[in-house]
């Protein structure tokens, strides 16, 4: 998978354009916040832009900087939003084969309400 030729089929894609549900948290013009479908902490959400961008690189290179500005603060509100910054949080982006990236639409995972202990995790055998 390139990380900059974007599959406008991609699961995010079909969220974006209405065709699938989503749990939504916050929207604006460029940027779209919804609950994982599997939460991996007791508050899991996923932050997008709502361009076509595979990865962070990808965003960084091709995005205005007015959705640039908006993905950034779209981060930010919803950390306000869910009464999550006092306490702390966590933002993984995983990025390509190594990241196990598996949607190829660029996204920002908010984890928090809990202490999430140390970023990496033991290798499941
Ligand atoms: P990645 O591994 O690409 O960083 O994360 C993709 C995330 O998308 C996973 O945490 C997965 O649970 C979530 N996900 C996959 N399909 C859907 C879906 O249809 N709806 C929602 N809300 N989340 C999804």
């Amino acid at each position: 998978m390139s990380l900059s030729v974007y599959d406008e089929t991609n699961i995010f894609a079909r969220i974006i354009r209405g065709e699938i549900p989503c749990n939504k948290v916050d929207e604006c013009d460029h940027t779209l916040t919804f609950h994982d479908i599997s939460p991996r902490a007791p508050i899991h959400v996923l932050v997008i832009p709502k361009g076509p961008y595979v990865s962070l690189e990808h965003f960084a290179d091709a995005a205005s900087a007015e959705e640039q500005i908006a993905y950034f603060a779209a981060i930010s509100r919803v950390a306000k939003m869910l009464n999550v910054s006092e306490d702390g949080y966590r933002l993984t982006s995983n990025t390509g084969h190594n990241g196990f990236q598996e949607v190829f639409h660029l996204h920002v995972h908010l984890m928090a309400g809990e202490h999430l202990g140390p970023v990496r995790l033991p290798k499941q055998s």
